[in-house]
């Protein structure tokens, strides 16, 4: 590590990195040295680990001492900078702000962007179906404050959270949040479990003033809670270095404004993503994502992670959906422009950031296109809600005039190739045009007459960018070269000699300067067209909105339909009745048929209490009901035949640890950590879902502990809960607790006895005996595993409790003892394995299957 530098000792350009660099210590410092960007010091160790590239060394006026130094090549910096974000790192740019010139040594040079996790919106690094979000957390009196802004669209928001931590780490790990701006005098304990825990980049920023154009981002702010979202106002500017036009002012919302989802409930309900981290597949956000534009499926996972809790609100959503239903063929129209849409949020930001490009704007005119047809079709539904889309939706006439004027179709990526600019649309440029056109024609016919005149058939007039335009003779022609010609021999290649005529210098240098002029001029025109753009920033905002609403009901409503969802119902009176309910994702993938379910919970019920053997559906069943709860209320139809529903305010979950696979930290304190959280927040107006609770240690204090919960969820939070077990004995809580219900999933014993068949029907009542046993013969485990298995919980059942008789093991032969002197590796195996075991924390199901293992094993001896 590189402590103190003293910078006198160094070269000055050393001197002025190490100046620069100064002002960001936590920063990685890319300082551009002609072609590459170069670290050096901590820097460059730190780099060139990262990103696996070669370290090296540079004299810097110190003997004996190399400066650590790596490099990236400029043209490729992206790719390295994308990589850093990743990883959490900051990354400041470095450029010369002069050109090198003869007199003065060292050219100026000056940071000219920060790029960090949280502000990066090079399109390389961001995917257009997430939002990346930066924000500043805040402590007030009553709680605390997140702001965050997305910058690539420019949304922002404010949230205020009552006074529980958990409540802020929770929304910034669903937001996916990458970076937290804070004063320097945050909780150290919410930095270390920011940065520890949860790997969050936390960059600190003291200034909470910002300048007075800025006011109108502010004004829907109360003045006690307007430092943070300036704070992170300042780090943005400080960053970005840039005016931001296209920032839109924050959105405040409290956080029991929506259904409240937690970090936990969004991962186990796999709503976003499957357990196994799977983005594709097996989570609710693909089933549902059948929107046509990229700001559609971002708004579909937003209202996804945030449904409602308004009624009007979410009925509006659900008559949308209603009218689009009716009037199907009209709609499948509206889709066919949609997918003419582009991501205008994304290009709007680029107008604001300067980095637009000529096809962006193509982009831009295309999509402002197919507004009027989407606004007529709207009308032509004429519902109350679709006439009020229709109204929300302006047209750009003016600005699709100018753009399709101006921009040619075909232009590319960069405006420095030129070919951006229709002709027909600046006076000037096409005129400039014409000139070069008709220079061009000039040489073409310059070289017929050069043929003529020279009687040599294969000359050719060629350019390169180094010598200009030439006259090209082969080898076998020279000859034929006369001195009257006037030909200046100017390149010789292997076959062949360069000339150029005084005629032909004088036009090059035409050609040359209208190319330029043109070029020039080309720019120009484009940044006065994207400045244009700048005035319509908001409203496009706004329409992208709207559009991407309309996107989401018009793909909810088509799942409805392929998948026969039903309108759901609201219940005034805290009853939840779902029948013939499925569950939206499994029932998709599943190879048999899925066998809809029922729930009903009048308002006197509050615990369901659910059993059932392993593998009968408990969990997907419980889960189901949560989606179906979640699905509601985001606006959308859900997989019932009928559902009515409480407006919950917030959603629990914990999943047993035998299914928390993915999670790899499965551990009975975690499982205890998550009920905490649930108990501590619950109210009786939220769902909670509880799988296997308690599985996670010894049969009696998981027991124990299970009552425990259901009885404090009854009678001091009432929420409605979904508890599931595999403690067969809590069945006997309906007759203590009055708001408890019990119901099963049935399964049959198959006609071989030892088969049992899963129906994947949830009936009234508690299940006769758990059948644990069964499935381990499902398992197909040594049949006198499970014989033995048999007898000992007949026995079990008989007495109630483990004794010296159901211990003893007398019903084996005699083992035979072989004494060997030599352990075989065999044996040793064995012995670690069993060694290894961790009796205490064992399954019964687990401690089966390895008897079984370690027997095939002797026996294969
Ligand atoms: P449990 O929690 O009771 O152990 P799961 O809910 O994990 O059971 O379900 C086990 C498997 O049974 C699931 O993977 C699914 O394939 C199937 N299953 C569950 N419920 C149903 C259903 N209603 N219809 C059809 N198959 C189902
Ligand atoms: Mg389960």
């Amino acid at each position: 590590m590189y402590e103190n530098i003293d910078k006198n000792l160094y070269t000055p350009m050393m001197r002025q990195y190490l100046e620069i660099k100064e002002n960001y210590p936590d920063t990685l410092v890319f300082f551009r040295l002609g072609d590459f960007y170069e670290m050096f010091f901590n820097d460059a160790i730190v780099a060139s680990r990262e990103l696996e590239i070669v370290l090296t060394g540079r004299d810097a006026g110190v003997e004996n001492e190399r400066v650590p130094m790596c490099g990236v090549p400029h043209h490729a910096v992206e790719g390295y900078i994308e990589r850093l974000s990743n990883k959490g790192y900051k990354v400041a740019i470095v450029e010369q702000l002069e050109l090198p010139s003869a007199g003065k040594k060292i050219v100026k040079r000056d940071v000219v962007k920060i790029v960090t996790p949280g502000t990066n919106i090079d399109e390389k690094y961001l995917d257009d179906k997430v939002s990346n979000y930066i924000a500043s957390i805040e402590k007030i009196e009553e709680g605390y404050l997140l702001s965050y802004i997305e910058l690539s669209t420019g949304e922002a928001y404010l949230a205020s959270f009552p006074n529980n931590i958990e409540l802020v780490y929770n929304e910034i790990l669903k937001l996916n949040i990458k970076e937290i701006v804070a004063s320097k005098y945050i909780d150290k304990n919410i930095q270390l479990t920011l940065q520890k825990v949860y790997g969050i980049l936390v960059s600190i920023c003291d200034e909470t003033e910002v300048e007075n154009y800025l006011d109108s981002l502010f004004e829907g702010v109360k003045k006690e809670h307007i430092t943070g979202s300036k704070r992170l106002m300042n780090y943005i500017i400080k960053t970005q270095k840039r005016v931001l036009v296209h920032l839109q002012p924050f959105k405040y919302y409290n956080s029991k404004d929506y259904l409240r989802l937690d970090n936990n409930a969004v991962r186990n309900l796999e709503l976003i993503e499957s357990l196994k981290g799977n983005k594709f597949k097996n989570n609710l956000f693909s089933i549902l994502d059948k929107c046509s534009t990229a700001m559609g499926s971002r708004f579909l996972k937003k209202s996804l992670l945030y449904p409602l809790v308004d009624i009007k609100q979410i009925t509006k959503r659900h008559d949308l959906i209603d009218d689009f239903m009716k009037n199907f063929i009209i709609v499948e129209d509206i889709k066919k422009d949609l997918i003419e849409i582009y991501d205008l949020e994304r290009i709007v930001g680029r107008i604001s950031y300067g980095s637009l490009s000529p096809k962006d704007l193509i982009q831009l005119k295309r999509s402002i296109g197919v507004l009027p047809s989407i606004k007529e079709k709207l009308l032509k539904i004429n519902t109350k809600e679709s006439i009020d889309k229709h109204n929300q939706i302006t047209t750009f006439d003016e600005l699709y005039d100018i753009l399709n004027k101006s921009i040619s179709d075909d232009a590319g990526f960069s405006i420095k190739d030129g070919g951006v600019i229709k002709s027909g649309f600046n006076e000037e440029l096409d005129q400039i045009k014409n000139i070069s056109s008709t220079n061009k024609e000039f040489l073409i016919n310059l070289e017929t007459r050069e043929k003529e005149k020279t009687g040599i058939k294969n000359l050719k007039v060629g350019y390169n960018k180094v010598f200009g335009y030439y006259i090209e003779i082969t080898k076998s022609y020279l000859h034929l070269v006369k001195d009257e010609f006037g030909y200046i021999r100017k390149q010789t290649t292997s076959n062949s000699e360069r000339y150029i005529t005084q005629e032909l210098k004088e036009r090059e240098a035409l050609i040359l300067r209208s190319d330029e002029r043109s070029l020039e001029l080309e720019i120009e025109i484009f940044n006065q067209i994207r400045d244009e753009c700048k005035k319509y920033l908001g409203i496009l905002q706004k329409v992208s909105k709207v559009i991407s609403e309309i996107d989401m009901l018009i793909a909810l409503c088509k799942i409805a339909k392929t998948n026969n969802y039903v309108r759901p119902v609201f219940s005034l009176y805290d009853e939840m009745e779902i029948i013939d309910g499925r569950h939206p994702v499994i029932e998709e993938f599943i190879n048999s048929e899925f066998i809809p379910n029922d729930i009903k919970l009048f308002n006197n019920d509050k615990v369901l209490l659910i059993t059932g053997p392993n593998m009968s559906g408990k969990s997907t069943y419980m889960r189901q009901n949560a989606l179906i709860a979640i699905m509601a209320q985001m606006g959308s139809f859900v997989p019932a035949k009928y559902a009515k529903l409480p407006v919950f305010d917030q959603i629990f979950t914990r999943i047993g640890s035998s299914d928390d696979i993915a999670s790899g930290e499965s551990t009975f304190m975690t499982e205890m950590l998550e009920v905490n959280y649930a108990l501590k927040n619950a109210t009786m107006r939220s769902l909670i879902i509880l799988d296997e609770v308690g599985r996670g240690t010894a049969t009696f204090d998981g027991m124990a502990l299970a009552q425990a919960i259901i009885e404090y969820i009854h009678f001091e939070i009432g929420a409605k809960t979904l508890f599931s077990t595999h403690y067969h004995e809590l069945t006997s809580l309906e007759d203590s607790l009055p708001f408890l219900k019990n119901v099963h999933v049935e399964a049959v014993v198959g006609k071989n006895s030892d088969d049992i068949v899963f129906l994947h029907k949830v009936l009234d009542g508690a299940s006769d005996q758990s059948y644990g046993v069964n499935v381990a013969s499902l398992a197909k485990m040594p049949v006198s595993v499970t014989t033995r298995a048999k007898d000992i919980l007949s026995k079990l059942l008989n007495k109630n409790v483990y004794d010296k008789d159901i211990l003893s093991i007398k019903n084996y032969s005699e083992p035979q003892i072989v004494e060997v002197e030599v352990e075989s590796n065999q044996s040793k195996e064995i012995r670690s394995l069993i060694n290894s075991l961790d009796v205490d924390n064992m399954k019964p199901l687990d401690a089966l299957l390895t008897l079984a293992k370690l027997k095939e094993e002797i026996n294969n001896e």
